[in-house]
Parts: C-alpha cells; structure tokens; sequence
C-alpha cells in the first residue's frame, strides 16, 4: 500500500514539487520562459492525448484550439477587460462549444476523413483569425498585456507557477476522469465501438464528449499561451503546429499522463535547446545509445522484429554522425525531429513513456490495489418474478439487403422468464433478427415491442438502454482491457457521480462498488479468478463467458445470446449450459440461437425454426425437432460431413 503510494503517487509528487521549486535557483529569465511553455504545452498535449490516445484518432485540430483559446483571452483581455481565471474559462467554454461542434459531424467520419475534416477546421480557423481584423487586428498581430492578479502585477517566475499550478490541476482531474467509467468509456469505443453501444455506453457521444473535452484543454492553453507571449499572430496556429503537437503525443507516449508531459518538453524544449552544437550532439549520441539499447534488448526478448530494431539504430547513427559534420546546426534541428520521429514509430510503438514503463514497471513491481470483496449475487443480479406474459414481440420481420432476404416475415413471442430457442441452417437470418430486435440494423419493415411498448429502432445505444442485451456470434470483447473493466463498463445503474465531481476525484466510491458488483458477475460465470487477466489472454472458452458476464452487466429483461456454444469444446458447452440454466433462475428472459440441438432440447421451452429468411415450425424443442419441413431445411442446406453444426446430429465427439 505505501509502497504503491510512494511509487505511483510519489512520482508525480516529485515532479511537481521540482517543478515548483525551480524558480528559486534559476533566474534565466529565457529558461524560465521555455519552462512555462512546457507547462503550456503539458496542457495542450494532455487535451491531444484523449482523442489521439484514447479515442485512438488522427486529431490535426488541436493548434487551432490554441489559437482560439488564446484569441478569445487576448481579445477578452484587451476589449473587455477580463481578469486571467476568466479568461482561461471563456476561452475553456469557446473551445469546448467549437470542440462539439466540430466533433459532431465530423466524428461520424472514420480514420483519414476525420483527420482531413480536423485539418480543415485548423485551416479555416487561421483564415478567420487572419480575417477578422477588427477583432484580432488580423496579420499585424494582437499585443495584449497580462492583467493584474489579486491586485497583483504577474512577474515571469509567478505566472511560471500559476502555469504550472494549471498543469497540476489539469494532470489531477485527467486522472481522476481517465481512471473512472469515462477512461473505460473512451478505451471500450476503440477497441469495439459496437460493442460499446450494445453495452449502453454510447460510443458516439462519449466520442464527441472527448473531443470537446480536449478542445477545452487546447482553449485552457490558449489563454496561457496568449498570456505567456502577450502577442499573437495567426500564423503561429498553423497546421504545422498540429502536426508537430501530434508528434509530441506520439514521441512521449499516447493514453499517459507522463507520455503528454514528456512530449510536451521535446516539443517545447527540444528546437531551443539544439541550436547549441553540443547539445545537439549529445542529444543524438543519447538518441543513438537509446535506440541501441531497445534495439539489442527488444532482439534478445524477441519483442521486436528485426527491422524494428536495426532501422531506429540505423536512423540515430546517421544523426550521430550528421552532428559531427554539420557546421550550422540551427538549419538542421528540426531533422532531428523527423529521425526520432521515425525511429520511435518504428522501434517503441508505445512512445518512449510507454517503454519507460514496461521497463520500470518491472524494476519497481507494483502490485494494483487490492480489489473489494465480491458484492452478494441477489444485489447485483436482484431475482425477478417470471409472469409468463408476453415480453418481447416481433411481428412479421423484415430485413432485406439489397436483394437478399435475410429475414423475411418472422413473428415471434417470447414469454418473460423462458428460453426461446432460435434455429436454423446458417444462413437462415437468425443473427440478422438478433441484429434488428438489438437495434444494430433497422428493420425493413415489422414491429418490436418489449412488453407492450415500441422498441427503440436502428440503435444500439437505445435498445440497450430499453434493456435488450446481447453477446455478439463472432466475440466482441473489449481486448485490450481486463475480463473485470470488460464487466464494469456495462454495469448499468451503478455510476451516479456527475462529471465536474469525478474531475475533482469524489467517483472513487462508486468504483469499488462497480468493482465488486463486477466481480460478483464474473464469479456467476466462473472468471473470479481471472479478474486482472487481459481479455486477449483469456481461452476462448473464457471470452465466450465472459461477454456473458458483460451483458448480465446490464441487468436484462431480455438476454439474446447468439450462438454461446460456437466453437467451445465439449466441458465448455457443458458449462455454458450450466450458466445459462442460471440465468433463467434469475428470472432473466433468454433468446437463444443454438446449433447445438442437444443443448436446445436441455435448456429451451419454445423453439422456432428459420429457413430463408422465413419462420417453418415453431413449439417445444422435441415438437421442433420432428417437424418434416425442419427436417428438410437441415438436410437440404448443410454439407455433408457438417455434423458439428447440425442441429439434428448426435452430440459432437468427446461427449
Ligand atoms: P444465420 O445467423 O442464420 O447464419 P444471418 O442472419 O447471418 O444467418 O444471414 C442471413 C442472410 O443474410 C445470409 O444470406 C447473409 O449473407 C445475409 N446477410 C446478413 N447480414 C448481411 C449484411 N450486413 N449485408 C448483406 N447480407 C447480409
Ligand atoms: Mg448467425
């Protein structure tokens, strides 16, 4: 525990305390100005790293929130006279109105269009900055002076701490926030927005929350910026900018504190310091050493292909030599940017925060914080009456695609507390009526209704929060994150704090009650012991379990679950039995697709069969299973040989 305190706390403790006390032994006037822009910077590239690391897109609008930033406090400031902590709020309001703004459509773009629709806003935003003269005074530049503080004239080494102490509070409420739902929000949507959704998440407004969020940050650093420089000029907010804050968060390390802080001091400190010839060579002698040393031991781990080894050794050593020969080095500073660049994409993919990290990570083992003792089941998952009464209807179905009729006219009526099973051959359009009735595609034509009311269409998000949950046929786990965060991102019901109060670090409660009511999920379907253990890393088996676990999270009327048994070996499927048995225990209504028919037999009351698109028998599973025209569909459609997904085969070998 204290150990954990001193090393993971006591670090940033470290910082900011050298931090603070630098100004009373450097007096450099010219070095203390390039510590605020870090400070500046750390802001700005703290914003960056949530869309770039954490919503894992190409953000190239991230300089001209600087510049809108520090427009509105330098126009703020000189027309109407507003003191510095309003106008680092005007310019935090402006920035996160624009940030949503431009977020929301352009969020709806993937990967290169969402960077060229970013790129754009930069360009469009310098051309107004430039144009607006009457405001900004447009190329001629806006000089502005920074207003008393308290009553109090700002002398360079106090607003050096007022910077940093804006970074502290920055880094403080990014914690908070990253380590709370919102962190796992933003890590699901990455990794399956689909799923994201499907959990009542909400992938889309969680995007564009986090795009204005950062904003906010590069309008927070804005103001700085307009204060440290106390002139401004449009130019200094072009796409070059953003592309050279785009390698900092990239260099330092994406989805880290440290790694935004670490790229904010090469972004700041780095062009200035290597106009001096020595400090350029020993900064290329250090990047060669370093490049050597991952190189060499990331070949002995095999954790780096070859290439990814020699080339950054390759790229430094041309460096090194190249500061031996070059007369000028001021002309040659921003080369080193571009080598570092490459040999840091190539050779440590996570940054150079995420290398120190792993690194040290292993040098200082720091065990997590204990985790709370599960929560009791009837709390989490409450039992609930089944009444038998109609729960879910779907009355004649349609979905076509193009000229493919997946689903052709189903009516279906699934009693509260039952198993109804879905079969049919593949190709039948059972996941096609589980992609409607969850929202993932919007019907052609034919109604929903979940007990008596209409179902939300073609929403995800919506159908989930009406209470439809679902696993997915082909796993949609969040891989990167543990079975437990996998979990805690679905509890529905649990996270109350509103976000102002998370920022300020009072969500830590509600976290450990999300943790024990996840774990008591996990333990439901026999993960308990496997609650810190990557998704990635899990068995199959396990995956399939624990996207169980995960829509359980939600606490459902209706669990549809979309072929559980697929691919599981013999002692899986019987597990998967056990755990289904007990979800309807709970009371918890089931739509199950199912290939394997001695599992359908076991577990379902109703069954309906699929051909084409369309519904051939519906009953009890052993009605079903006689049924001439089922019989037909199966014989006619599977290849020979295909037993494992024969519905009406004895049981698969080994069982
Ligand atoms: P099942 O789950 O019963 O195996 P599906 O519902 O996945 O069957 O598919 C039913 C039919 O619909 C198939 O012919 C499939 O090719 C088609 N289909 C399903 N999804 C799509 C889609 N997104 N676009 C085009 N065709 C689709
Ligand atoms: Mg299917």
């Amino acid at each position: 525990m204290l150990k954990r305190l001193l090393l993971v706390r006591g670090s940033e403790l470290v910082m900011f305390a050298l931090l603070a006390i630098i100004p009373l032994f450097v007096q450099s006037g010219y070095a203390l100005g390039l510590l605020t822009l870090l400070a500046i910077y750390g802001i700005l590239l703290i914003g960056l790293d949530v869309t770039v690391g954490y919503l894992g897109q190409v953000n190239l609008a991230q300089a001209a929130f600087l510049g809108i930033g520090a427009y509105a406090a330098g126009i703020g400031v000189t027309r109407y006279g507003i003191g510095i902590f309003t106008a680092v709020l005007v310019a935090a309001a402006i920035c996160t109105l624009l940030g949503a703004l431009l977020a929301l459509p352009a969020l709806r773009l993937d990967g290169p269009q969402f960077a060229l629709a970013t790129l754009s806003f930069t360009a469009l935003t310098t051309i107004v900055l430039n144009e607006l003269e009457p405001l900004t005074m447009g190329a001629q530049g806006l000089s502005l002076s920074r207003p008393p503080l308290l009553g109090r004239t700002l002398t360079s080494r106090d607003f050096y701490w007022l910077c940093m102490g804006f970074l502290a509070l920055v880094w403080m409420g990014m914690r908070n926030l990253l380590s709370s739902q919102w962190g796992r929000a933003f890590e699901a949507l990455r990794d399956s927005p689909i799923a994201t959704d499907a959990m009542g998440v909400g992938a889309y407004r969680h995007k564009v929350a986090g795009f204005a969020l950062g904003s906010a940050l590069g309008g927070v650093a804005g103001a700085l910026y307009a204060f440290n420089f106390q002139y401004l000029q449009p130019h200094a907010f072009v796409y070059e900018l953003t592309v050279i804050l785009l390698l900092g968060v990239v260099l330092g390390g994406r989805k880290s504190l440290w790694g935004a802080f670490v790229g904010a001091s090469l972004v700041a400190l780095l062009p200035n310091l290597l106009s001096s010839k020595t400090l350029f060579q020993a900064f290329s002698a250090a990047g060669f050493a370093m490049a050597l040393f991952a190189g060499v031991r990331g070949l002995s781990q095999k954790s780096l292909k070859p290439f990814q080894a020699i080339s950054p050794i390759v790229a430094t050593a041309t460096l090194l030599v190249g500061s031996m020969v070059v007369k000028n080095t001021e002309d040659w500073r921003k080369a080193i940017f571009a080598l570092m660049l490459f040999s840091v994409v190539v050779g440590l993919p996570e940054g150079l925060m995420g290398f120190a990290t792993g690194f040290l990570a292993r040098l200082f083992r720091v065990d997590p914080p204990p985790l709370p003792p599960p929560a009791p089941l009837d709390e989490v998952l409450p039992s609930r009456p089944a009444d038998g009464e109609v729960l879910l209807e779907i009355r004649d179905l349609k979905r076509w695609f193009g000229g493919v009729k997946a689903v052709d006219g189903v009516t279906l009526r699934v009693r509260s507390g039952h198993i109804h099973g879905l079969i049919g051959p593949n190709g039948s359009g059972k996941s096609t009526v589980v992609n409607v009735v969850s929202g993932l595609y919007t019907p052609t034509e034919g109604t929903m209704l979940l007990r008596g009311e209409p179902l939300p269409i073609g929403s995800l998000f919506r159908a989930a929060r009406a209470g439809v949950a679902r696993t997915f046929q082909n796993l949609q786990l969040f891989t990167g994150m543990t079975a437990l965060e996998n979990v805690m991102v679905a509890l529905r019901g649990v996270y109350r704090v509103p976000l102002p109060l998370v920022l300020l670090g009072f969500g830590r409660g509600e976290e450990r009650r999300a943790q024990a009511e996840a774990l008591a999920l996990l333990a439901f379907v026999g993960l308990e012991g496997q609650a810190r253990a990557p998704a990635k890393d899990l068995t199959y088996g396990a995956q399939r379990f624990l996207e169980m676990a995960r829509a359980l999270a939600r606490r459902p009327e209706v669990l549809i679950l979309d072929e559980p048994a697929a691919g599981l070996a013999h002692p899986d499927v019987v597990k998967q039995v056990e755990i289904i048995r007990r979800i309807r225990q709970r009371g918890i209504t089931v739509v199950l697709i199912e290939h394997h028919m001695d599992v359908v037999t076991e577990l379902c009351d109703v069954v309906t069969a699929l051909d084409g698109g369309k519904m051939i028998a519906e009953g009890t599973p052993a009605e079903v299973k006689r049924h001439p025209k089922v019989i037909e569909a199966y014989l006619g459609s599977e290849a020979p040989g295909d037993a494992d997904t024969h519905p009406l085969a004895p049981e698969p070998a080994g069982g």
